[in-house]
């Protein structure tokens, strides 16, 4: 069963997508900012949020707003 999303979802389209806070990391990439940080390394340190490319996508993909 072929997934309705492929082909037309993109995190680079989708409302959760951060570009923002990775510039300097380069164009393609971002954060997805669907879910809260997944983990925290250790006490003192900041919690992670996943790292996605424009191209990637998931089951929870939104169109951004124009
Ligand atoms: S991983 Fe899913 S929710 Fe996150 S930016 Fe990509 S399509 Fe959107």
């Amino acid at each position: 069963m072929a997934l309705t999303t492929a082909g037309v979802a993109a995190c680079g389209k989708c409302r959760y997508f951060d570009q923002a806070s990775t510039e300097s990391h380069g164009a393609s990439l971002g954060l997805c900012r669907y879910n809260p940080p997944i983990s925290q390394p250790t006490q003192d340190s900041h919690g992670v949020w996943p790292k996605v490319e424009a191209s990637d996508w998931c089951g929870h993909y939104e169109r951004a707003e124009a």
